[in-house]
């Protein structure tokens, strides 16, 4: 009776990862919930799995749309808005694409941490509006090798960045729920207004969701001080958003890199006005290598569901 068991939904979804997952499973296309709630009732009676890709929410209504639904596999690791309580409530299964995208994002992270150090932007616009041989050296920046690193959330993604900035020499400080084993990086529980105090470079790198809202506080932003730079590769939400544009504006803190911001792809047009920030639109897993492998994930989590086998990432 199953005509079309994958709803392909999202309308980033690439026309070739569409296709991919098209030429894999009899599909049909919503590009949002609209769309979705305007197909038939047999059509949305068949579907049973979900290819989702998309940072808007998808709830038990939503899922109410589709009776048999099994499984939600989402582009992406973070699945903050996916509501993973109402899926299971309703026996759905929610899959995300782990790991495959560590390196990227650690390497965004360490990039905008050099590039709002070093000045690379105003650097680039020095010598390519012709104003070098007039305006001379930029000002002088900032040494980044051999500072103090703050991780907010040393998980998968926050490891990398650990890694990475352990390489330039730099002392590792971390908070996270439980503490890991490392080599002998400085653990604060969950204090991160403690760990904010002992560092020059906050990177926060913890999951998104209602449980970790402004998780680095007004308190955190302050205890970081005048020579701290904050890094922001997680969601915006992590952060309170209000209080470091205050910070930032006072200089109360020196810097910021961010790739991500609340209510993105809005983003506070206070953050344009500022000389000390450098800003991403959320990019950090956006190369062609990184793209395809989770592509590939979430198809493989289709796959499985629709094929009766163990699903390879499940989160719930
Ligand atoms: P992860 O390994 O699952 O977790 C990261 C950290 O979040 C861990 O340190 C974990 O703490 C902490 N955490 C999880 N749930 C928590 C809770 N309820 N309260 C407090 N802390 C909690 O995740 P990941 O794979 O590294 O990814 C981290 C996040 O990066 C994703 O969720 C996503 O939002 C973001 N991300 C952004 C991009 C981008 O393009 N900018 C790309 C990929 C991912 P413990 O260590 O104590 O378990």
């Amino acid at each position: 009776m199953t005509r079309t068991p994958l709803l392909i939904m999202g309308g980033g979804t690439t026309a070739e990862d569409r296709a991919r997952l098209e030429a894999a499973h009899p599909s049909v296309f919503a590009s949002n919930f609209d769309e979705l709630a305007a197909l038939d009732a047999e059509t949305r009676a068949g579907i049973r799995a979900v290819a989702y890709r998309g940072h808007y929410r998808f709830d038990g209504t939503g899922m109410d749309l589709l009776p048999n639904l099994e499984v939600i596999a989402n582009f992406g690791v973070g699945y903050d808005q996916i509501i993973v309580s109402d899926a299971t409530a309703r026996g759905v299964k929610v899959t995300n694409t782990p790991d495959v995208l560590n390196d990227d994002v650690a390497d965004l992270a360490v990039a905008m941490l050099l590039a709002q150090c070093r000045n690379m932007v105003a650097g680039d616009a020095r010598v390519r509006n012709g104003e070098w041989p007039a305006k001379g050296e930029l000002p002088l920046n900032r040494k980044v090798t051999g500072s103090t690193a703050g991780i907010v959330g040393l998980g998968r993604i926050g490891r990398e960045i650990a890694d990475r900035l352990a390489a330039f020499k730099m002392e590792i400080h971390y908070t996270s729920r439980t503490e890991k084993e490392t080599p002998g990086w400085t653990y604060h529980g969950s204090d991160v207004v403690s760990l904010a105090r002992a560092v020059d470079f906050l990177v926060v790198a913890i999951v998104g969701g209602p449980e970790t809202e402004k998780t680095v506080s007004r308190a955190a932003i302050e205890a970081l001080g005048p020579r701290g730079v904050i890094v922001n590769i997680s969601r915006g939400t992590t952060i309170d958003e209000a209080a470091m544009l205050d910070a930032l504006e006072a200089g109360a803190i020196a810097g910021a890199g961010l790739d991500v911001f609340e209510g993105e792809p809005e983003v506070n047009p206070r953050f344009f006005a500022l000389d000390n920030v450098h800003l991403q639109p959320h990019q950090g897993s956006g190369t062609v290598e990184t793209r395809r492998a989770m592509a590939m994930l979430q198809l493989a989590n289709v796959t499985a569901c629709l094929e009766g086998q163990p699903l390879k990432t499940p989160v719930n």
